[in-house]
């Protein structure tokens, strides 16, 4: 039986008021309920003020939300919280990350790195490799996923780095991280895992994947913009450089001329004023989350994607899909003989788009040019991504306007 209400969390976003909207582009960015708008609203309004810097009532009130908030996260993804250090996004965590292991890193040193990483986790250790003069190691998609064995497969004893996806953002495959980290580990190699596309949609536990860094985007999990997720894990924490310097995270009194001393722990990684009401927004958000239950959040995407390739197997002569067989709520696929710019927004030549009908779904590269060119051998896909607030209506929608767009182009 499926838990989850369209119906009712739709009344959740005020977003449907003002529209009539069939939102098909949570991969890129979800929609934000009204109870984590309040949660950082409540913030500007009634308690507005700095952490962990003024010792008045104001501040301690800010200070202690933004702790909870913390505590929050970090139990939800089963770690310590501080193990989570907030960053402005993942593609902010992934370049901080890869900036700050340089020195781990020598000309003899390889990172291996997959082509169907998101632009945020191959440019950062293409540009590191460069800059070392070390090798960048490029596993390759076979029929159209990466298997952990694969992974394997390329260490070697000069592997000092995995930098990989948990879930891919255009083919929406998963992959089995415990396997590689259960024997990365034990090689002392550093994993790196970009959770852009995964914490969203299934239960993440940090102790069973047991990888070093795990990054995540706020925004794409019913929270706020300009805010990311990073796990640090512990064991790690100690033998790593800051991932910037400034304000809170070195002892006030030992910066001078000669030598400063910096925090541990999570203050050790955050310089600089947080960004405060961000962080209880996603509080908030991983409260609204736990309700509804990440369990059934899946099985109500997964059970989309199916319902969503059925309908489009009934049109396979207008359409090309490309990852019907993965359960991921994302499905990429094109319109016979139809650019997919011309699909999404209007043009000189016609008027008849998905925009035409407010259905937002993405068109493009979608910051994948490796797997585009690479995996599926094609110039751009359209890209349409369910969420707890979707509907076999909004696919129907879909359907349905994939069949007049393909009547005006052919
Ligand atoms: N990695 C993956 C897999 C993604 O899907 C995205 C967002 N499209 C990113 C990294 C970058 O995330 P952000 O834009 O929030 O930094």
């Amino acid at each position: 039986m499926n838990k989850i209400d369209v119906e009712k969390i739709r009344k959740d976003f005020s977003i449907f008021e003002y529209q009539k909207l069939t939102y098909l582009d949570s991969a890129a960015t979800s929609l934000t309920p009204d109870c984590v708008v309040d949660s950082m609203s409540d913030y500007y309004k009634k308690y507005r003020s700095s952490v962990h810097r003024g010792n008045y009532k104001l501040g301690q009130k800010a200070s202690s939300t933004f702790d909870e908030a913390r505590q929050t996260i970090g139990e939800y993804f089963s770690c310590a919280k501080e193990e989570i250090i907030f960053t402005k996004s993942t593609t902010s965590s992934l370049n901080l990350i890869a900036h700050t292991l340089e020195e781990k890193l020598d000309i003899n040193s390889e990172i291996i790195v997959t082509n169907l990483e998101h632009h945020s986790n191959f440019l950062p250790w293409k540009i590191l490799s460069d800059k070392v003069g070390c090798k960048l190691v490029i596993v390759k998609a076979k029929n159209k996923q990466i298997s952990s064995d694969q992974v394997l497969d390329h260490i070697t004893d000069n592997t000092k780095i995995i930098a990989i996806h948990h879930v891919s953002n255009v083919i929406g495959n998963e992959v089995d991280i415990a396997k590689i980290t259960n024997i990365s580990n034990s090689k002392g190699i550093i994993s790196v895992i970009d959770g852009a596309q995964a914490a969203p949609h299934q239960e993440i536990n940090f102790q069973k994947l047991n990888c070093h860094f795990y990054t995540i985007s706020a925004h794409k999990m019913f929270g706020p913009t300009g805010l990311g997720i990073l796990y640090i894990n512990q064991n790690i924490q100690r033998n790593l450089a800051p991932l910037e310097y400034g304000g809170g995270m070195v002892e006030p009194s030992t910066v001078d001329y000669e030598k400063s001393t910096f925090k541990t722990g999570v203050e050790k990684f955050e310089a600089g004023t947080p960004s405060i009401a961000e962080v209880i927004g996603f509080g908030q958000a991983i409260k609204y989350i736990k309700k509804l239950g990440i369990k059934n959040i899946q099985q109500h995407e997964e059970s989309l994607k199916k319902y969503a390739v059925q309908e489009f197997e009934k049109i396979s002569d207008k359409i090309v899909m490309y990852n019907e067989k993965f359960k991921s709520g994302i499905l990429i696929f094109n319109i016979k003989n139809v650019s997919v710019h011309d699909a999404v927004s209007e043009s000189m030549i016609s008027n008849v788009t998905f925009d035409s009908q407010n259905i937002a779904i993405r068109d493009g590269q979608h910051c994948n040019n490796l797997t585009m060119k690479h995996v599926l051998k094609t110039k751009a896909v359209l890209r349409a991504s369910f969420s707890i607030y979707n509907d076999k209506k909004d696919i129907d929608m879909l359907v349905n306007q994939i069949k007049k767009i393909y009547k005006i182009w052919n």
